[in-house]
């Protein structure tokens, strides 16, 4: 059976991209554009793409106010709750949308825990969501309720959350304040949103303009930060919004500096066998098109990862 490799299992639903409304400022195209991309270039059997199942609302719980949860899933968030969350003018699908995104999150968990090497969800990445209130486009948050999904459900005892999005992490910061199971690790830009941090176990800020040198020795000190803490799972938050194209982010790195970036993750991973969940974060560039680069990167990279951990010998 030499040379047998598993496809890499990447999550996706049609809802990623329509259910966000036509008119929003959020470039909802660039899900589905995405996954056209990669099921054209990525090498045939590399990606495998499953739909998810929306996510069963107790597990929401784990991470959220059960009042927020309820309200959101019965359409009774205020104005300024939506608009703080963003993704505007809200459509009917909306909930749909977040509760398939938040099961593609959980079940790329469960497969990378329950068969090691590594999984993706072609969304997410919310960690602007706070415990009882969305913001910055993230409704609920996949990262903190998937880290303890798997310590209260799969049994880990440590998960570590690694986020280069060039905006801080600070919901899954404030969720996990006070939880010293979960390693929150976040690489941002000082002077992007949000204006108010929050504290990560570990921030390691950048200036405006650092370009990749700094981005990359950041990314590297995370990394090491990570395996320190000697997690049984890595939760890996993979934004491309600190690309110098892009419209939001300030960082001003370029592509090739992202596609180090994602080869020094995976590489310590797949070096250290830890099972891994890419979110997808942030992009914004306009037009779209270096961010749907640097993401097609970002996954055909990680494709490339898990089949080498996981070919038989
Ligand atoms: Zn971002």
């Amino acid at each position: 059976m030499r040379g047998e490799a598993t496809p890499f299992p990447l999550w996706y639903h049609p809802l990623y991209t329509d259910g966000i409304h036509p008119e929003a400022r959020f470039p909802r195209d660039r899900y589905v554009r995405l996954l056209n991309r990669l099921t054209t270039n990525a090498p045939h059997g590399a990606i495998d793409v499953r739909t998810p199942h929306a996510v069963q609302r107790e597990v929401l719980h784990l991470a959220h106010d059960a009042t927020y949860v309820e309200r959101f899933l019965n359409g009774e968030l205020d104005a300024s709750e939506e608009r703080r969350i963003g993704l505007r003018p809200w459509t009917p699908d909306m909930i749909e949308r977040t509760m398939r995104l938040m099961g593609g999150a959980v079940e790329a968990t469960v497969h990378v825990v329950q068969h090691g090497g590594f999984s993706g969800n072609m969304a997410g990445g919310t960690h602007h969501a706070h415990r009882d209130f969305g913001s910055g486009y993230c409704v609920f948050n996949d990262l903190a309720v998937c880290a303890l999904h798997a310590i209260t459900t799969l049994g880990l005892d440590r998960v570590a959350i690694l986020d280069l999005d060039v905006h801080q992490g600070d919901g899954t910061a404030s969720i996990f304040t006070d939880e010293p199971r979960v390693l929150t690790v976040s690489v941002h830009c000082a002077t992007n949103f949000p204006f108010r941090k929050a504290v990560s176990d570990h921030d390691l800020v950048l200036e405006p303009g650092s370009g990749d040198d700094a981005y990359l020795e950041a990314t590297q000190q995370g990394i090491d930060l990570c395996l320190g803490f000697e997690p049984d799972l890595l939760l890996f938050q993979a934004g491309v919004d600190g690309l110098e194209a892009d419209a939001l982010g300030k960082l001003s790195v370029s592509r090739g500096g992202m596609q180090q970036r994602n080869a020094l993750v995976f590489d310590a991973a797949a070096a250290s066998k830890m099972p891994t969940v890419v979110f997808m974060g942030g992009g914004y560039a306009k037009p779209i098109d270096a961010t749907l680069d640097a993401f097609e990167d970002l996954f055909l990279a990680a494709a490339d990862a898990h089949r080498r951990c996981t070919t038989t010998a």
